[in-house]
């Protein structure tokens, strides 16, 4: 199903009253861009009615609002690394759940250089924020969030629902804190490595999962990228190829961790409709015979 404005508001996740885990993929497409046919990476893992926010593209809050989450209930965010695809709307996110009634405090999980993010975001709203605050009896935001820097791969996260889990996994060549998450839940586990280079390593952390979502490039799609991207720099391709995934290396990674289901996310170009499904698992198919599919937005994965 393809994601535009005529879609309409899926009341689906909020009332939620069992504990099983649900991800929901919020924006399926890969980099920075916007686009019309997939929003640009975020996902939540529901378990019961508590939300687990899996990064913050642009355009994370409007699609949970559609996907009928209450902004109210947010609690934990959890981001990969700090480029814009997946960082840049966490603010907001937070901006917005409160200004809609949020009242607890919220915290972020995200690597090094978050802080100053925050912090600086912070910054940026302070007229609103200061305003709001003696207009309306509003709690001051800026206590309200905290954020724990990862350092070290390690558990992260551990409540009775959810053990997160961070993996650092390499994104060359300039973003050296970069992470995927597994998330162990009652039923299983879900993996989650978007973005990363092809690092055989990630096999051995998602071994045995569940679910692999897994970041996807389709490099026969690049060269017509890169002219809608208006950038044909060799730079850029170096690092479209050196920073991401090929779809056949996918493939091999979700094989080496013989995982139950992978889940091609964070598609580099998502925004490109000639590529089918069935040509995004092409390169899969050739080395993995388990379950595959391509994610959609609003997309929902249960183990
Ligand atoms: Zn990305
Ligand atoms: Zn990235």
């Amino acid at each position: 199903m393809a994601c535009s404005a005529t879609v309409p508001l899926l009341p689906k996740i909020a009332g939620a009253q069992d504990r099983r885990a649900v991800w929901h993929v919020l924006g399926s497409n890969g980099g920075p861009r916007v686009v019309t046919n997939r929003s640009n990476p975020a996902n939540v893992l529901m378990i019961g009615d508590t939300p687990y926010i899996v990064d913050c593209g642009y355009g994370v809050t409007r699609q949970l609002v559609r996907a009928g989450l209450p902004l109210t209930s947010l609690e934990q965010i959890f981001i990969t690394h700090l480029h814009s695809d997946h960082a840049l709307e966490c603010g907001n996110l937070i901006y917005c759940s409160w200004s809609t009634g949020l009242d607890n405090e919220v915290t972020v999980h995200a690597p090094e250089g978050a802080k100053a993010m925050m912090d600086a975001y912070m910054e940026s709203i302070r007229f609103d924020l200061d305003v709001r605050i003696g207009d309306e009896n509003k709690p001051d935001l800026r206590n309200m969030v905290k954020v724990r820097e990862i350092g070290d791969s390690g558990v992260v996260f551990e409540n009775s629902d959810v053990t997160v889990t961070a993996f650092r996994t390499p994104h060359p060549p300039i973003v050296k804190r970069n992470y995927a998450f597994r998330f162990d839940v009652a039923e299983g586990s879900f993996v989650y490595a978007c973005d990363t280079a092809y690092n055989p390593a990630l096999a051995d952390f998602a071994q045995g999962a569940d679910v692999l979502i897994h970041e996807a490039l389709y490099e026969p799609g690049f060269a017509d990228m890169a002219v809608r991207s208006r950038n044909k720099s060799e730079s850029f391709r170096e690092h479209i190829f050196n920073s991401h995934t090929s779809t056949e290396h996918v493939g091999q990674i979700a094989a080496a961790a013989k995982v139950k289901k992978l889940v091609l996310s964070h598609l580099v170009p998502g925004d490109d409709e000639s590529i089918t499904d069935d040509m995004w698992l092409e390169g899969v198919r050739r080395h993995y015979d388990g379950e595959a599919i391509v994610a959609h937005d609003f997309m929902e994965i249960t183990i």
